[in-house]
Order: structure tokens, then C-alpha cells, then sequence
């Protein structure tokens, strides 16, 4: 049970004053946005923040952990779960499938859980449009091209064939920044973070999702004596 939630959210009964449904924290940006970064801080520093664990059928990179970076599935098992209807999302990326674990999220979005998802535009639609009361989306730009290109650049060691590869995926990337509710430039990781931050803040406190209030206001509102 996460912290946030001191009682189970939909109820009407009389509640703690923070007792709310969980939202789907949505951060993309291109690749050099500094994406990764802010999405490590949160999870560090924000104990009501858990990360959506998608499953994808690409290969584990050095490091990465089954079930704590992605949950690494064959071909065959991703199409079993599309076709039972498993997943909230998917999309192709790339080369390769990634989507959007239902249960878990379904279940903690009820208790209060707040979900970070690092899912591209192709899932941030369809959450949307599924989802759209419990969806806050946040977009990711870089401060300048030149920033842009110094950050893909890397070490220094890749061919300019490369990074002119990753300079118009990171394009392709950018050119759907409408399709988010807030954007933040990202020309300074800790003003960033602290942003994003007040974003995830703000969104808390909608009315609407703060169903776990409704007990507690009718007592503020009964008459004294
Ligand atoms: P990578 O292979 O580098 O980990 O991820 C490649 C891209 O796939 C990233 O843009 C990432 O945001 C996106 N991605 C990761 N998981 C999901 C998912 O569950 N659904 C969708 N639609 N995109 C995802």
C-alpha cells in the first residue's frame, strides 16, 4: 500500500485529507532532453512515485534487470498479450515492441498509487485517450540545437553518420510535442527537476482526484452543535 493512501481512494467514507486516486505521470522527450535523469530523481526522491515496468521485446542491454528495467519477453509472448488484451498501450518503437502492463496499474491508480511512465507518443495517445482523467503528459525539449547535438554527440567516438541518426530521431521525436499538456526546457537538470516537480505537485491536488475527500469535506461542512 503506498503512503499516500489512507484508505482505499473511491470510497465515501470519511477519509484522511490526503486520500486520492493515483495518476499516469507521463515524461517523454527526445533522446538528450534529459529524460532518464529527472525520471531517476523522482523515483529516488518522491516515495509515492512508482515506475510503470513495461515489457518490450528487445534485448536486455548491459545492466539491465528482467522485471526491475523491462519485463523481456519473446515475440510470441507480446503478441499473446495484445491479443488477451493485457496491455493499456503498445506500440512499435524502432525495431522492437514495447507496452504497457493493465493489472498492476489498473489496481494502483485505485489506491493512490502515482505511476511514471517513460513511454514514447505512439502510448502517450493511446493512454490519453483510454485514461484521460487519471494522464498528466509531460514533454522534455532541450535548451538549443547546439545543446541538442553537443548532448548526442556522446564521447566523442561515434561517426557523424551516427549522430546525424540520432539528430533526426531526436527531430522526429520533437515534432510531436503537441500532443502533451505541459512543456519545460530543460536547460538546467535541478530548475528542471524542481518544474516537473510542481507539475506532479499541482496535479495532486485537482478535485477530481481527490475523491477520498468527499467524507471529509461533509464534516467540514456539517453545522456545529
Ligand atoms: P529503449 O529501448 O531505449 O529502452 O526505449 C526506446 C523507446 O521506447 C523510448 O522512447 C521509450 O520511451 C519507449 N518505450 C518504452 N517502454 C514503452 C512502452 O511501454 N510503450 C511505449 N509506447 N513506448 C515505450
Amino acid at each position: 500500500m503506498p503512503k499516500s493512501a489512507h484508505s482505499p481512494a473511491l470510497s465515501s467514507e470519511p477519509a484522511g485529507p490526503l486520500a486520492r486516486r493515483g495518476l499516469m505521470f507521463i515524461l517523454s522527450s527526445p533522446s538528450g532532453g534529459g529524460k532518464t535523469t529527472i525520471s531517476r530523481m523522482l523515483l529516488e526522491q518522491d516515495p509515492d512515485v512508482c515506475i510503470s515496468v513495461s515489457v518490450t521485446t528487445r534485448a536486455p542491454r548491459p545492466g539491465e534487470v528482467d522485471g526491475t528495467h523491462y519485463h523481456f519477453v519473446s515475440q510470441a509472448e507480446f503478441d499473446r498479450m495484445v491479443e488477451n488484451e493485457e496491455l493499456l498501450e503498445w506500440a512499435r518503437v524502432f525495431d522492437h515492441c514495447y507496452g504497457t502492463p493493465k493489472a498492476q496499474v489498473k489496481a494502483g491508480l485505485k489506491n493512490g498509487q502515482d505511476y511514471l511512465f517513460d513511454i514514447d507518443w505512439q502510448g502517450t495517445q493511446q493512454l490519453y485517450q483510454k485514461l484521460e482523467r487519471d494522464v498528466v503528459r509531460v514533454f522534455l525539449l532541450p535548451p538549443s540545437i547546439e545543446e541538442l547535438r553537443r548532448r548526442l554527440t556522446g564521447r566523442g567516438t561515434d561517426s557523424a553518420e551516427i549522430i546525424a541518426g540520432r539528430m533526426e530521431r531526436a527531430r522526429s521525436e520533437i515534432s510531436h510535442w503537441d500532443g502533451y499538456d505541459y512543456v519545460v526546457v530543460n536547460d538546467d537538470m535541478q530548475t528542471c527537476y524542481k518544474k516537473v516537480t510542481e507539475i506532479l505537485e499541482a496535479e495532486r491536488m485537482r478535485r477530481a482526484r481527490q475523491t477520498g475527500l468527499i467524507g471529509f469535506v461533509r464534516e467540514l461542512m456539517q453545522p456545529e452543535g
